[in-house]
């Protein structure tokens, strides 16, 4: 077992930093979803990382998506929602699950920031059940249509392609649930924005679908098999989003560190506090410890094998961790933790979607629980998907 990161994920890391600090923060304050940005992140290929060669990416694995996706989310972690999207649940499972034409139309548009990609689970009677979902799709002979509605899709309101699941019969639970791409420039599609605590750079909408239609060859995996193509797609999900929370966490973890070295009260500095230094030892084991967590999940994506169980306790613990590190960053304020003068509350605020996307903090739970007792086994051999992608490499 070895922990250093290999010289193409360093490069990533280092480009990925500077773009960061260069492209982001300066911005960090400006509300709104920022299309320059996507495409220079594009440009930089920082989406491509697990993509093979030969659709557009540079295949250099998981690992070093995670660790591109930790600096995105070090400085603006609603950047890190639409990272996920453009670098992993939208252009991904097309790639995995598509057809060779509907990967060729999509996938490089994507991974390239050419067009903006989002995912439809969440409805407003379905969150965590998706078995249960209500969005109808039907089998029109020479295409597909789609009825229904959505919510809390983030990139909503600007993307141009969405991978929308939806049910051909309720009544059959998961066997019923299909997943097909859908492009949104079309009558029936309609997106309003919904507004939100923070993420305040991802715009989240409510969608109403009324008789959108999708190709044939825009299914995904097969028809009723939309529920496999949802899990994989939410197992790589959880690698973005536990990376997320990993750089959020850090930055709360650097910004009080910061502050703790100039801050003076009662003539010393904070920092010579027990208290205080107490608070940095824990934000220091959080970060680390969600950090191996999640690199060791992208690490096992990367030598194929199976890693739901292990992405869930990653995603769970650095759920949990980030929203502890926020409030211990703003303990550490004081004061000017509640100030907009500094980004301290804006992480606070970005912390606790972490608890919730990709599957809750109870999810994960009760998937981790279920294995531990025996109940159901997390991780099961690697479903198949049609066509083997990696002949793009
Ligand atoms: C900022 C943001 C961005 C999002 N982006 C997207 C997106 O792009 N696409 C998309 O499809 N969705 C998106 N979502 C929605 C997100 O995936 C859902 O909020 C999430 O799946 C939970 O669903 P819910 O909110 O309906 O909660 P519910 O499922 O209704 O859960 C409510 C509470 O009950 C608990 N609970 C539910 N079932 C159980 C159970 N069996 N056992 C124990 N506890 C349980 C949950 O843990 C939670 O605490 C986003 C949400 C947010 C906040």
């Amino acid at each position: 077992m070895h922990f250093d990161l290999n010289e193409e994920t360093k490069v990533m890391q280092d480009m990925a930093r500077r773009f960061a600090e260069r492209e982001v923060l300066p911005r960090i304050r400006e509300d709104g979803f920022k299309r320059d940005l996507v495409s220079k992140m594009g440009d930089l290929g920082l989406f491509g990382c697990a993509f093979p060669p030969g659709i557009g990416g540079s295949g250099a694995g998981f690992l070093a998506h995670s660790v591109v996706c930790e600096e995105i989310s070090r400085a603006d972690s609603g950047l890190r929602a639409l990272f996920n999207l453009q670098a992993m649940t939208v252009p991904y499972t097309i790639m995995e699950w598509g057809m060779p034409e509907t990967r060729s139309r999509y996938v490089q548009d994507l991974i390239l920031g050419r067009r903006i990609g989002c995912t439809c689970f969440s409805e407003p009677n379905v969150g965590s059940d998706i078995a249960s979902t209500e969005t109808r799709i039907t089998d029109e002979g020479d295409h597909y249509r789609i009825d229904g509605a959505k919510t809390w899709i983030s990139n909503g309101t600007v993307a141009e392609v969405a991978v929308v699941y939806a049910s051909h019969d309720r009544s059959l639970k998961h066997r019923g649930l299909c997943a097909v791409v859908v492009e949104t420039d079309q009558p029936g599609w309609s997106a309003r924005e919904t507004p939100k605590l923070g993420d305040k750079s991802s715009p989240i909408a409510e969608i109403h679908l009324d008789g959108v239609r999708a190709p044939k060859e825009n299914l995904l995996g097969e028809w009723g098999g939309g529920f496999k193509v949802a899990m994989t797609a939410l197992d790589r999900g959880r690698i973005s989003v536990g990376s997320g929370a990993v750089g959020l966490a850090q930055a709360c973890l650097d910004a009080s560190v910061r502050y703790a070295n100039e801050r003076v009260q009662f003539g010393k500095l904070i920092r010579e506090y027990q208290l205080v230094k107490g608070l940095i030892a824990e934000m220091v084991s959080l970060v680390e410890a969600s950090r191996l967590l999640v690199r060791r999940g992208a690490w096992l994506n990367d030598q194929d094998r199976p890693f739901t169980r292990e992405i869930a306790v990653a995603k769970y613990f650095a759920g949990e961790a980030v929203v502890k590190a926020a409030g211990m960053a703003m303990e550490i304020h004081g004061g000017m933790g509640y100030s907009l003068e500094l980004p301290v509350e804006k992480y606070y605020r970005d912390s606790k979607l972490y608890q919730v996307g990709e599957g809750t903090a109870n999810v994960m739970r009760l998937l981790i629980a279920d294995d531990a007792l025996g109940v159901k086994k997390a991780n099961r051999p690697r479903l198949h998907v049609p066509g083997d992608f990696r002949d793009l490499s």
